[in-house]
């Protein structure tokens, strides 16, 4: 399994970042998790075609994690010219999400006839599905009521297990949803500020030993993790970064 950063910002572009965005690949594997509001310029730059994507998974609906949905959806209609289907994954409510998203960024498209199947799926906490040759768990995050359910997603194919935080602060749903992962991408916001949106590094620092990931690599980290790499004692993530499982 190949993971591209292709963004690792936060919501407020902090470090010149992109909006969050990883590219999971490999052998029937091409699917988008996240996909923020300026990642798409960033996925349109690493993945050569889009076509190839069967699925983009979103973790929540705040713009940062999904506001680069119609992008991609007027790409695939317009200049891509896509053929085959596209699924959409996330939380319950993600078509009226979509569609409320597609409305305000280009009046009238949500309903467009496309030449490609438009499929929306949603998960719940605790819900496990197949999309192409993985299989995906989600777990609730603690995050943004306001924003609906927010989830955290584990990924396993071919052998490697791939979790994702999505955005949450501290939650005990995040031990068994990440727990011995090849890989586990942890959103870390700030270094040891509390807040109840966010992880901070210190808490997470106390917590990795319960989890046992194999690998942790932080992203989503705004500017107080961003001045202090050098303090960090893990692996951060950067706009392109590649890892291979
Ligand atoms: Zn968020």
């Amino acid at each position: 399994m190949r993971v591209e950063f292709v963004g690792s910002g936060d919501a407020f572009g902090s470090g010149g970042r992109y909006h969050t965005c990883q590219h999971l690949s490999g052998d029937d594997l091409d699917v988008v998790v996240d996909l923020g509001a300026t990642a798409f310029h960033a996925l349109k730059r690493t993945v050569a075609d889009l076509n190839r994507v069967t699925t983009v998974l979103v973790t929540h609906f705040h713009g940062d994690h999904f506001g680069g949905l119609p992008y991609f959806d007027l790409d695939a209609q317009f200049v891509s010219h896509r053929r085959t289907p596209l699924t959409l994954v996330g939380p319950p409510g993600i078509e009226r999400r979509w569609r409320d998203l597609l409305d305000a960024s280009y009046p009238g498209f949500a309903s467009s006839s496309r030449a490609f199947p438009l499929i929306f799926r949603e998960i719940s906490p605790g819900e496990t599905i197949e999309i192409d040759a993985a299989v995906v768990t989600a777990r609730e995050m603690q995050h943004d009521p306001k924003a609906g359910i927010c989830l955290g997603y584990r990924i396993a194919a071919a052998n490697r297990t791939y979790v994702y935080s999505g955005d949450t602060t501290w939650t005990d749903e995040l031990i068994p949803l990440a727990e011995g992962a090849d890989l586990f991408v942890a959103e870390c916001y700030v270094r040891s500020r509390k807040m109840a949106v966010h992880m901070d590094y210190a808490t997470l620092l106390g917590k990795l030993p319960e989890i046992a990931a194999k690998r942790v690599i932080l992203t989503h980290m705004g500017p107080d993790m961003l001045d202090h790499l050098e303090d960090i004692g893990h692996e951060t993530a950067h706009d392109g970064l590649t890892i291979v499982l």
